[in-house]
């Protein structure tokens, strides 16, 4: 591709509204534009990268035997009503009417259209396993959309949906999924976790969150640094209001180094898994600063295992509590700090105004009638009826208690999830078994964030001059900027040899023939984020070099000519 040519919608100023790096760099190095709220064009330069992410994701899908499908972007409300989501989606379906005043909603997902292709064209055991998945624009109406095409309301999904006899066949897909998805973020480059999730409301029995790790994430995950466990910590927008929560997570992350006695302490001395540990106590944060940004109080929850507590359910305690003296907890809560709690008493933990490195805390117990302990680690730790601790967290401890816990932001640019029979049920989805008796089959679904993981590679991948693409999904491999061409044909004509000769070798490249100033030309180039330059110059020809530079080097080198093309490989 010719610059000249070729659509360099660069800015120099960054654009004001635009919040977070990615967003920010994507708007100044011409990768997308703003249409409305929520909705982004991408622009030839942003396009480019869209279809090396897709590309990446279609390869590594394809291997795992997934078939791709294409289905329709809006879908017909009747296939809603069978499933019941009609009613419960709720403000983020966008619903349509046609002109004879039918019924539709544009895609948010689509397990309702895959479940009704299935049970058309599936009718015995013999075609399962089958995994079909699309590429394709989704739109959720997001209360607060933001940080540009990182939660658009309009964006491109890979979506995919497995059909299976038993709940075996559903496992084995499922591992094969995560190893697919492990593929794929390894090849996009990013540092990323898979981490355990909640199935909630969706209500299957396993399901995995894949998080590229980023300060400007929105989500809080929880990962130990000496075992596999990871998971995200649900629900915490519920307790503070998404506006409070960067500086909520930056204070826990704060909280949470290793000399400030924290969370992996709770874990070491209740002698379980640090994580899990945290799954129960540590699942609602809520972070209380004072005018200077200080930590006054650090109110711990536990999550739906106690029981989904809430403010309104503590007795006699509508708002959370910051206390200063032992007295004060006590008279709230009934207890000292250090003592156990009463039975019933909805408070896991109550962290006091000394709170900087969590001197005491008073854990209650749930309805369920476990004791949970008051405990103070500044000063003796006393911890009984860890068993009914461990009842709580569902049976499943690896108990260990090795590691250190850090709670790091995360973008949620995967998900994997066992959906058992949801859908399959309500639309009546079955096929004959080996015995020809009618069986409804198991369904797993599998979402990547395709436009999302291009703001999320900006994230890990910048520095002030710009963006740093990994060559895996760089709009252009290579930048060829030639110097003073346009009085110098020996430099066109260098450069254009260079420019079919790496074509030629497979790579994209752009050849930044403008008549600009080089500054500009380099700064260009830097900001969109080339991760390999060369510089064409009579200069270096009349020696026989060219000038290379890659993206991340500090210095740039003079290369002979001839071996500009074996530098690269
Ligand atoms: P989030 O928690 O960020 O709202 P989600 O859990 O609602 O995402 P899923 O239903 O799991 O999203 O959809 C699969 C994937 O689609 C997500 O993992 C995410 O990468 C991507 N995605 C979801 N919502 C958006 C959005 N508004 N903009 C861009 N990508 C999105
Ligand atoms: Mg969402
Ligand atoms: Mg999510
Ligand atoms: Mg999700």
């Amino acid at each position: 591709m010719r610059a000249s040519r070729y659509l360099i919608a660069t800015l120099k100023e960054t654009p004001a509204d635009a919040e977070v790096i990615s967003h920010q760099l994507m708007l100044r190095a011409g990768m997308t534009r703003k249409l409305a709220a929520g909705l982004y064009t991408w622009l030839p330069m942003g396009l480019r990268v869209l279809r090396k992410v897709e590309r990446i994701v279609r390869e590594e899908m394809d291997k795992s035997g997934a078939q791709e499908v294409l289905m329709p972007a809006v879908q017909p409300a009747e296939l809603w009503q069978e499933s019941g989501r009609w009613e419960q989606y709720g403000g983020e379906l966008l619903r349509l009417n046609d002109r004879h005043g039918r019924e539709f909603c544009f895609g948010p997902t689509h397990e309702e259209v895959i479940t009704d292709m299935v049970r058309n064209e599936l009718k015995s055991y013999k075609e399962l396993p089958a995994n079909f998945y699309q590429i394709q624009t989704k739109f959720r109406d997001e209360r607060r959309p933001r940080f540009g095409v990182m939660r658009a309301r309009e964006f491109v999904m890979k979506d995919a949906y497995s059909f299976h006899l038993n709940q075996q066949s559903l496992d084995e897909t499922y591992e094969v999924m995560h190893r697919t998805y492990c593929a794929i973020f390894d090849r996009l480059g990013l540092d990323y976790r898979p981490v355990q999730a909640d199935s909630g409301s969706i209500g299957g029995s396993s399901s995995h969150e894949f998080h590229v790790l980023a300060s400007s994430g929105e989500d809080d995950i929880v990962f130990s640094t000496e075992s596999d466990y990871a998971a995200n910590i649900e629900k915490a927008e519920a307790v503070a209001p998404a506006g409070d929560r960067p500086a909520a997570s930056e204070a826990l992350a704060e909280v949470a180094t290793p000399d400030q006695r924290t969370i992996d302490d709770v874990a070491t001395f209740l002698k379980v898994d640090a994580t899990q540990t945290v799954k129960t106590l540590i699942v609602k944060a809520q972070v209380e600063e004072d005018e200077e940004g200080g930590l006054i109080a650090l109110i711990l929850r536990g999550d739906h295992s106690l029981n989904e507590i809430k403010a309104e359910n503590l007795p006699g305690i509508a708002e959370p509590l910051t206390m200063a003296t032992d007295e004060e907890i006590e008279q709230a809560v009934g207890c000292k700090p250090g003592s156990i709690g009463p039975v019933g008493l909805n408070i896991p933990v109550i962290v006091d105004r000394s709170a900087a490195h969590l001197a005491d805390f008073v854990c209650g117990a749930n309805k369920e009638g476990y004791h949970l302990t008051g405990v103070n680690w500044s000063r003796d730790v006393a911890i009984e009826r860890v068993e009914d601790l461990r009842n709580v967290v569902e049976g499943d401890l690896s108990p260990c208690g090795k590691g250190t816990l850090e709670i790091r932001r995360g973008i949620e640019v995967g998900h994997i999830f066992k959906l058992g029979n949801k859908y399959s049920k309500a639309l009546n989805a079955t096929v004959l078994d080996e015995h020809g008796k009618t069986a409804i089959m198991e369904m797993g679904c599998y979402g990547i964030g395709v436009s999302r993981i291009v703001a999320a590679s900006i994230e890990q991948n910048y520095d002030d001059r710009g963006i740093i693409w990994p060559d895996a999904i760089a709009p252009f491999e290579v930048a060829i900027v030639t110097l003073n061409a346009h009085k110098s044909p020996e430099v066109m004509e260098a450069a254009e040899l260079l420019y079919t000769q790496l074509r030629q070798a497979g790579y994209d490249v752009l050849l930044d023939d403008r008549n600009e100033r080089p500054g500009v030309k380099f700064a260009d180039m830097e900001l969109i984020g080339i991760p390999h330059r060369f510089v064409v110059s009579d200069r270096g020809l009349s020696a026989g070099t060219l000038e290379y530079k890659g993206r991340r080097d500090a210095d740039k080198q003079d290369i002979a000519v001839t071996d500009a093309l074996s530098f690269l490989v």
